[in-house]
């Protein structure tokens, strides 16, 4: 189809304009939209493409004030769509105000850079100089005064006032402000550095930095380990009070304690719990795969990939490892072309074998339980449990630093119950797999792949309030992994990154608490 032929897909946070949607989506929206007019064979639009899909993800917590959208201009079934809105040369990037009209061919925006931060500030300038009326959910931008903050509390109900003390050539309070629009309980105003009042009154000397402003009068320094745009939304999107717009608020610890339905295990967020690996294996073998009665063809190989990387790479217990060792012998002697689920489940529940090989009955989650019974769990375990096989193949030394990851992606394509799931996953894996060469690159890519997922999947609904989704680890998890370039963007440190992961994920740091 014509999606598939474009450069974006349905997953890279950009709206695929088509004549069925482009109505819906560019007259009389409530966020203005910058619409990318391209061609598919055009190599300008290839090489820019990454650039906007990056900025998509940049920027997607301002999707209520600001839409990206894409149309690949080359589909025949588009062409008068681009000629009505008078393209004649890809790639065209066009801003549209809020409530544009239907015969709007947009304002020109300059898209020479591939700088994902250039384009960013570009899109904050557009923003800023927005015409009447004003996108609803995009919050003022124009830097605020002494006289506004007197009286904010008076006409705002919020908890926290943020400010951020910053040159007026700096975009880092504008940005903030809107990668808070999300969110409530929290406003960010930027004041400049000129604004003398303000900057006395609070003792400011560092250009940026962020204070918190209470009713009261009270002012405090938002604590970060940077003074720049990641470390602040993130320290201001996990204040006490602070919510996702339409989100239930987080349930306190000791509620979830005393809940009456299902015991809550306390457990300690930063560590990995052998608890959560054996329930993942319970639910994949007897629970997942009971779904599927006759296992053949690229399914059945997918199996055996999956249990003979359990085999070799799991970390567990010795009699989940005997039982591992006994299914996977049995899978290699068994020369069928076809497998049922019930000789498979024969093996697994191994009746006939002495009490030292059993994998466990049922789930008992842990570091993967979720507020709610529909959060977490599973996929949580899932993840947890690859992350974990590609660290161990890395310390032990497999011979194919590929194949952790294409036993995942093949389980994942057979099996994997959450279809949308699977079909993401394949993308990420068909675009780069082949690019890991080594045990290290495996364990990072998988790092790299699941921060796409988390960034994708922030603020859905199957995202736990107690368990935000963020770009893991996060600043307090592991501080010397991040760090700003010099025009303030974030970037990851891979060579902090690896050890951390390689230590977090290792046999020696999983934790044996809850086991029966
Ligand atoms: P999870 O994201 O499940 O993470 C589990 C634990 O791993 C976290 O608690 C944290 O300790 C750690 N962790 C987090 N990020 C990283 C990282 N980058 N590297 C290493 N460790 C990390 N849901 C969708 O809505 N759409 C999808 O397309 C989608 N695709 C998925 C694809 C796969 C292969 C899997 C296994 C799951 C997918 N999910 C998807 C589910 C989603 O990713 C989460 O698993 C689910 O929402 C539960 O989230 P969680 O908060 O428990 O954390």
């Amino acid at each position: 189809s014509a999606a598939q032929a474009g450069l974006y897909t349905a997953s890279d946070q950009i709206v695929l304009l088509s004549p069925d949607s482009v109505e819906a989506v560019m007259v009389n929206s409530t966020a203005a939209v910058l619409a990318e007019f391209y061609a598919s064979w055009c190599g300008h639009c290839i090489a820019f493409s990454p650039v906007y899909k990056s900025l998509a993800t940049d920027i997607r917590e301002w999707k209520p004030a600001v839409q990206l959208a894409a149309v690949d201009c080359a589909a025949e079934e588009n062409r008068k769509l681009c000629t009505d809105f008078s393209i004649r040369a890809y790639p065209t990037i066009k801003f549209f105000h809020a409530y544009s009209k239907a015969d709007s061919t947009g304002a020109s925006f300059r898209a020479s850079s591939h700088d994902v931060a250039v384009l960013r500030h570009r899109v904050i300038d557009k923003l800023e100089n927005h015409q009447e009326p004003w996108p609803p959910a995009c919050p003022p931008l124009e830097p605020t005064s002494q006289a506004e903050i007197d009286s904010f509390f008076e006409t705002n109900n919020v908890q926290h006032l943020a400010l951020i003390f910053e040159d007026s050539k700096s975009y880092v309070g504008r940005e903030v402000t809107l990668d808070l629009l999300q969110f409530e309980n929290v406003a960010v105003r930027r004041v400049l550095s000129s604004e003398e009042a303000l900057v006395n009154k609070l003792q400011v000397t560092e250009f940026p930095s962020c204070y918190l402003y209470s009713a009261a009068g009270n002012s405090s320094r938002l604590r970060v380990n940077m003074e720049a745009r990641v470390f602040y939304s993130y320290a201001l999107q996990r204040l006490p009070g602070v919510v996702r717009s339409g989100k239930p608020p987080p349930v306190n610890e000791a509620v979830l304690i005393n809940r009456t339905e299902e015991q809550w295990r306390p457990f300690n967020r930063s560590r990995v719990y052998m608890a959560d690996l054996e329930s993942v294996l319970h639910y994949s073998l007897r629970v997942e795969l009971a779904a599927h009665t006759l296992i053949r063809g690229q399914d059945l190989t997918a199996l055996r990939k999956y249990i003979s990387v359990l085999t070799k790479f799991f970390p567990g217990r010795p009699v989940v490892m005997n039982l591992l060792d006994y299914v996977n012998t049995r899978l290699q002697n068994h020369t069928d072309k076809e497998i049922s689920y019930e000789t498979f489940r024969e093996w697994l529940d191994n009746t006939d074998q002495s009490a030292d090989t059993a994998l466990p009955e049922g789930v008992r989650w842990v570091g993967c339980q979720g507020s709610q019974p529909h959060l977490r769990r599973y996929p949580c375990g899932m993840w947890t449990l690859f992350h974990v096989l590609t660290v161990q193949a890395k310390s032990i030394g497999g011979t194919d630093p590929q194949e952790v990851l294409s036993a995942m992606r093949n389980y994942v394509h057979s099996f994997f119950g959450c279809r949308d799931c699977a079909e993401h996953f394949e993308i990420m894996a068909r675009e780069s797999l082949v690019e890991v060469n080594t045990f290290p690159a495996a364990v990072l890519w998988l790092w790299s792949r699941h921060n796409r997922v988390n960034n994708r999947v922030a603020g859905a609904l199957s995202e736990d309030p107690n368990f935000p989704k963020v770009q893991w680890p996060s600043p307090e998890m592991c501080p010397t992994c991040h760090t700003v370039k010099e025009n303030g963007e974030h970037r990851w440190i891979p060579e902090q990154v690896l050890p951390f992961l390689l230590s977090h994920f290792s046999s020696s740091s999983i934790l044996t608490d809850y086991l029966e």
